[in-house]
């Protein structure tokens, strides 16, 4: 139904087919380093540290151009800020993030639309599921001896 903008999900592309600015680019390339989930202000944080000249409001519109254009997924929050993380899995799916080290694994959607009411016409849904990655759990065991 919505799989056009799935297409576009491209890394080659992070802003689509708008102009990428020589700033844009270096968010771009950090966002891609990023190791899961994060903020506008932790990929702001990451960017300043070898561009300090760009300003958090300059990540803001680029995060959000570039999750308009499919390059970034919205997978959650985190205290009431969006989290992002690039994610090249096609077709829709959800998201489990960590909460310990941000690791985030496209999930399948298991949403029955038989919940609905009867007569609701869904346009839309989303799902974030949190948790502990087994990779944490492991190194928890591992640690308490
Ligand atoms: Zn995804
Ligand atoms: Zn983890
Ligand atoms: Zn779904």
């Amino acid at each position: 139904m919505t799989e056009a903008r799935d297409r576009l999900s491209s890394p080659a592309a992070p802003y689509g087919s708008r102009r990428m600015s020589s700033a844009r680019r270096a968010i771009a390339e950090t966002a891609a380093l990023m190791d899961g989930a994060f903020t506008a202000e932790s990929l702001h944080d990451r960017v300043v540290a070898s561009r300090p000249g760009i300003g958090l409001a300059t990540v803001y519109r680029a995060v959000a151009a570039m999750a308009d254009a499919g390059y970034l997924a919205r997978v959650g929050e985190r205290d009431g800020a969006a989290l992002y993380a690039v994610c090249g899995h096609d077709g829709h799916h959800h998201h489990a993030v960590c909460e310990r080290c941000g690791a985030v694994t496209p999930v399948e959607c298991a949403f029955v639309p038989s919940a609905l009411p009867a007569g609701f016409a869904m346009t839309r849904h989303e799902v974030a599921i949190y948790g502990v990655c087994a990779e944490c759990q492991g190194s928890e065991r591992g640690g308490s001896r």
